[in-house]
């Protein structure tokens, strides 16, 4: 198995998995085909660009039987690109129990020639008490373990060409329980598997617990930051924008068909009932050939089949759209958008503070200027980056004077005329401007990105409340540099900086002026 990274931002990444029937790229949504009764052909879903999907290995094998291992699972479900199959594991979720041995879901997995395999796992789901979901995650781990075992002797005995072996994903448990995920995750990376997936997040996600979701995954990538993730069951258009940012790479689910049995339309900012709405917002080919009356008035069968389709173009259309947004380095602003759709989701992309591993994937420089809007943006990866930056910088030893400026729109601040009359005034005193978001920007390393590719708003009133990475900043720029005066440009935001106790307490000179103009005549 190879898995080969192309762009990056955040934790997210374009990447390219090699299977037997040919190369997934990443992020993929992989709808899951049921292998008996499937409504919508595995045609339309290749079609409509999807060239993995997942099915029920379980079902396959209780329907199917040897009539499977025969024909092999492609045959089956008449689909000849990249087929994961799952293990049966969902049922188990549901019925606690599916009275089949894992070996013998391991080696069918293998004789129906899955492409991407799945142990038999016990799904943790939500709500369980820590000893129920330890002991599910040690049979998880138990029946991985053997699974591998099993797999690799028969490799051993064979001489077949390795090229046509599955790839076998270790299953992660534990929900809720961040030490059980990260005990499964570590177990799991040791045991070989080079495909985790995560599981359980289908009752977090119809609870709209996107923050306990988040804190899931982040688990798993402080464990396995490099290896390619999937995360099961994670089908809701909002949902794909979080977990690929905090880095999944893959994620199944049913949930164009389960919602279109309710006629739970989808769309670019939710889900919404099909009677609630007044138009179609989408301009598919489902939704361009019927009116909302003819879609009410339609037999049920064929209406949940026509809005399945439908759901499909808007999972399709929202990959593309984060796929776009890594190349072009806007998945943070894409992320923050999507997060004022939906309380829950902008509770998780609150978090993003505390995901220090979202700044390994994130470009050192960005051709497009980064878009500053909310408090949470001061934890951006490039600004947390800057600030770091800025606090190893070390002024020259005769500049006992610091003058602050107020940061404009014009980038570098070293070709303004405002920079040009103070130099001329002040020729031995170090020179910065600064930004509520990005910190004390000296004008040495104003053109190193984003200082010199950053766009915020200039009418705002910032609230010091909300920046207080900036204090921080300030505070240590201040004594790490041991200035005597320092003369500040005031807007209205650092007028309140500096009414800040820490400030008060440096016993510094300070002269404040209103405006870089009246500094400079
Ligand atoms: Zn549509």
């Amino acid at each position: 198995m190879s898995f080969e990274i192309r762009f990056t931002d955040l934790a997210a990444r374009i990447g390219r998995l090699e299977t037997t029937h040919g190369v997934l790229e990443t992020p993929a949504f992989i709808p899951v085909v049921h292998p008996v009764r499937q409504a919508i052909s595995s045609e339309f879903l290749k079609d409509l660009g999807f060239n993995g999907v997942i099915t029920n290995a379980y079902i396959a094998l209780r329907h199917y039987g040897d009539e499977a291992r025969k024909r092999g699972i492609h045959n089956i479900i008449k689909y000849d690109g990249i087929i994961m199959t799952d293990s049966g594991g969902y049922q188990v979720l549901e019925y606690g129990s599916i009275g089949i041995d894992h070996a013998i879901i391991a080696q069918f997995q293998k004789d129906i020639k899955s492409d991407i395999c799945v142990p038999l796992d016990k799904p943790t789901g939500r709500g369980l008490k820590y000893e129920t979901a330890k002991d599910y995650v040690d049979q998880t781990l138990k029946n991985a373990k053997e699974t591998l075992e099993i797999v690799s002797a028969e490799k051993r005995d064979s001489d077949t060409n390795n090229k046509a072996d599955p790839i076998w994903v270790g299953p992660i448990q534990g929900s809720e329980h961040s030490d059980l995920v990260k005990y499964s995750a570590d177990t799991l990376d040791q045991m070989g598997f080079r495909l985790l997936a995560l599981g359980s997040p289908v009752e977090l996600m119809e609870a709209y617990e996107f923050a306990t979701l988040s804190y899931m995954i982040a688990t798993t990538k402080r464990s396995i930051p490099s290896k390619p993730l999937h995360l099961f069951g994670a089908g809701h258009p909002l949902t794909i924008p979080l977990v690929v940012a905090l880095g999944c790479d893959m994620f199944d689910s049913a949930s164009y068909m389960l919602y279109a049995r309710f006629n739970r339309y989808m769309h670019k900012n939710g889900i919404s009932r099909l009677e609630d709405l007044s138009y179609l917002t989408c301009p598919c080919q489902i939704c361009s050939s019927y009116t909302i009356k003819e879609l009410v008035e339609m037999e049920k069968d064929k209406r949940t089949i026509e809005i399945a389709k439908h759901n499909l173009y808007v999972l399709k259309s929202e990959i593309s759209s984060v796929k776009q947004a890594i190349i072009d380095g806007k998945l943070w602003e894409y992320i923050m958008q999507k997060a004022h759709c939906h309380p829950k989701l902008m509770e998780a992309t609150q978090l993003f503070k505390n995901f220090e591993f979202l700044e390994s994937g994130t470009p050192l420089f960005k051709e497009k200027a980064v878009f500053l809007y909310d408090p949470i943006d001061q934890y951006r990866p490039e600004a947390l980056r800057f600030r770091r930056m800025t606090s190893n910088f070390r002024k020259l030893k005769n500049k006992k004077m610091l003058i602050l400026c107020v940061e404009s729109n014009t980038h570098p601040f070293y070709s303004t005329s405002d920079f040009l009359g103070i130099v001329k005034k002040y020729p031995a005193a170090q020179i910065c401007t600064y930004n509520p978001f990005l910190g004390i920007i000296p004008v040495e390393i104003c053109d190193i990105f984003p200082a010199s590719h950053n766009m915020m708003s200039r009418n705002q009133k910032y609230h010091v409340d909300d920046y207080p990475s900036f204090i921080e900043s300030l505070l240590r720029f201040i004594s790490s540099n041991k200035f005597e005066e320092i003369i500040v440009i005031a807007d209205n935001f650092m007028q309140n900086v500096l009414k800040d106790i820490k400030i008060k307490e440096l016993n510094l000179k300070i002269t404040i002026f209103d405006y870089n103009r009246d500094i400079i005549s």
